[in-house]
């Protein structure tokens, strides 16, 4: 059996180059990372927190 040192990306499925590849068996940080769901929307993104409204901003100033 012929062992060539491409194997494809579990993400991708491109063909990498393990030799000196830190991000294998991915093809790049990107899919490692991707494939660890770092990158799903829970994780990724920030957690926004929008300011709820306090009270009513009425501009009281007793229009006649
Ligand atoms: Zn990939």
């Amino acid at each position: 059996m012929q062992i060539n040192n491409l194997n494809p990306c579990p993400k991708c499925h491109k063909p990498v180059l393990w030799q000196g590849n830190s991000s294998r068996p991915f093809c790049s940080e990107r899919c490692r990372l991707e494939d660890l769901g770092a990158w799903s929307d829970e994780s990724y993104r920030v957690a926004e927190n929008p300011l709820e409204e306090e009270g009513s901003s009425w501009t009281d100033e007793g229009v006649t």
